[in-house]
């Protein structure tokens, strides 16, 4: 018989439960399913639940639940299996790094505090190698005072934003968690999250999401931890430029000094538009890629709990409605919802003077009035040119008319779907009153956007109407423009994740082009770290 191995549960998918039926239910039908006798469970807990609404008369709860039994989880295991149930056995797979054998004459310096830069710092931390972090932006307090300062109608600090700053861009956001890459590391990046207090349901759920409110002191605990540890993180200190020797990394150079380094963990984000610039002098290859653009759009979160749930909407059982939709040409270009914020708002999220963006966050609660979502086409090197750059400036000049076309004082442009889809200027407000705290103004988004854009977002809006009734009303509010949906350059890295022509560089996370959103930036994160260590061994203890 097989020894009892740590960390070894057995999966149990596709439980299926009504509306009405509790929780427990799930778990007691799982344990059925394995056929054994109940003093042999050790645990069994909802592993993940996701919702079922395809049906909207008949909207189910569908569970995986994880078992753990005294003995015997793989006899048990594949006993389930030959008969056909849906079971999985999972072993879980400690985070181990493996130590090469180079020596480092410096620490370990990370470029960026987002979480690509937060969680390659925890792993380095945790392994002894007193990172030091520069973030251009500030801490996280000075940080949340600044852009409520620009948000109520203040200026805009060019170098601690929405974008820029302790956390990194997600830290004004839904905080969502969900990702499709599928790497182990995620449940490693979840379970740091509770760690630092983040709900613990986030382990749960399919579609886990922390919520602005609580990401914030989230990352404050995950920082303090890597201080514990003998890390740093020097806020209003950009990598300004890097002094390579020879093709070698010798020195980063910041607006305090130069900082001697023999390895960089570039995690600066896909907004840093000066980095770029100055890894293109450097000589670091930088590629265009796809990326896309559009606008917020903007419903009654009330309105998409009918479209989604039908009679079932307000029902207390089922969690606050959320979308994603998507559709595509037979050409290949695409239109989709991205980044949906249930009961959020729409948030002035730019980092460049005279330039407005838009993006979405909500409350863990997600209780407020209205939903938002992005809105996007995506758009390739072959509109926009296929210089490194060309993608930035593309985004640039879509970002200045936004903020010409929104009064030049930080301002939205916004149009209502109707006069959209007719193709009339103006902005009607109905039912759905905007929500971007420095107010919009009317505008004709055909005049902004090129003509295949605002071809393909028509387009969007109506065929995701006919999927989510409501989506396209007539009072449907789209507030623009959305940029930032992820990064126009990709900066190559090799198998080793260094930089080819810049040795001691690692760049990772999303301005890279590793990553899109939160979760799979902290993996990138974890696996730049890892690589790290791969060649430098552990360092001496200080
Ligand atoms: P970033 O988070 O961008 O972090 C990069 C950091 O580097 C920044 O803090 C920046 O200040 C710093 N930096 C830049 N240049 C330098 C330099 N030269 N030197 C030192 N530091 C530098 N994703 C989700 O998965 N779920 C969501 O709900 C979600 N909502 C979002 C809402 C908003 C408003 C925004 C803006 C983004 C949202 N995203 C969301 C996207 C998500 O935030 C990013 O995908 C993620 O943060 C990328 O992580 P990163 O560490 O690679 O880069």
């Amino acid at each position: 018989m097989l020894q009892k191995e740590e960390n070894m549960a057995i999966i149990v998918n596709s439980i299926i439960t009504s509306l009405t039926e509790d929780r427990q239910e799930a778990i007691r039908k799982a344990v059925g399913i394995l056929e054994v006798p109940e003093p042999l469970v050790q645990s069994a807990y909802i592993a993940k639940t996701s919702l079922d609404a395809r049906r909207r008369g008949d909207i189910r709860f569908v569970h995986s639940v994880s078992v753990t039994l005294a003995d015997g989880e793989a006899r048990v295991a594949e006993r389930a299996q030959a008969k056909g149930k849906k079971v999985v056995l999972r072993v879980e797979e400690p985070l181990e790094a493996a130590f090469g054998p180079g020596k480092l004459s410096h620490r370990p310096v990370i470029a960026g505090f987002g979480p690509a830069g937060m969680f390659a710092g925890l792993l380095l931390a945790k392994n002894g190698y007193a990172p030091l972090i520069l973030e251009r932006g500030g801490d996280m307090d000075s940080r949340v005072a600044s852009v409520e300062r620009f948000w109520s109608g203040g200026s805009l600090d060019p170098e601690t934003n929405v974008q820029f700053g302790e956390g990194g861009a997600g830290t004004f956001s839904d905080g969502k968690l969900t990702t499709r890459i599928g790497d182990p590391k995620c449940a490693w990046v979840l379970r740091e999250f509770v760690r630092f207090g983040a709900p613990e349901e986030i382990l749960h759920r399919a579609k886990p999401h922390i919520g602005t409110d609580r990401l914030r002191s989230v990352v404050k605990r995950l920082r303090a931890e890597i201080e514990s540890l003998g890390g740093e993180v020097r806020f209003y200190m950009p990598a300004s430029d890097l002094i390579l020797e020879n093709g070698r990394l010798c020195a980063i150079r910041t607006t305090q000094g130069d900082v001697p380094a023999d390895v960089l963990i570039l995690a600066a984000g896909h907004s840093a538009r000066d980095t770029f610039e100055m890894l293109l002098r450097r000589g670091l290859v930088l590629q265009p890629k796809p990326f896309s653009v559009g606008v917020r759009v903007e419903h009654l979160q009330s309105e998409i709990d009918r479209g989604l749930y039908g009679k079932y909407a307000g029902h207390p059982a089922l969690p606050v409605g959320e979308y994603q939709l998507s559709y595509r040409t037979g050409e290949g270009r695409g239109v989709y919802t991205f980044c949906m914020c249930p009961g959020g708002v729409v948030v002035p999220a730019a980092s460049q003077e005279g330039m407005v963006v838009t993006n979405g966050m909500s409350d863990f609660a997600r209780d407020g009035t209205n939903a938002n979502a992005a809105l996007a086409v995506s758009v390739t090197p072959d509109d926009f040119g296929t210089a490194p750059l060309d993608g930035m400036r593309f985004q640039q000049e879509l970002e200045r008319r936004a903020f010409t076309a929104g009064g030049r004082g930080y301002g939205a442009p916004a149009q209502d779907a109707k006069s959209f889809l007719e193709g009339k200027t103006g902005l009607h407000i109905g039912r759905v009153e905007p929500t971007y705290a420095r107010g919009v103004c009317g505008c004709e988004f055909g005049a902004l956007f090129p003509g295949f854009v605002t071809e393909m977002l028509k387009t969007g809006l109506r065929t995701f109407g006919r999927k989510l009734p409501g989506f396209d009303a007539a009072d449907t509010l789209l507030t623009g423009v959305e940029t930032r949906t992820s990064s126009p350059v990709r900066i190559p890295r090799g198998m080793d994740f260094y930089a080819p022509n810049a040795a001691g560089v690692i760049p990772c996370g999303e301005g890279a082009g590793y990553a899109g959103g939160i979760m799979s930036a902290a993996v990138d994160g974890l696996r730049a770290a890892l690589a790290l260590m791969a060649v430098y061994g552990r360092p001496a203890p200080r």
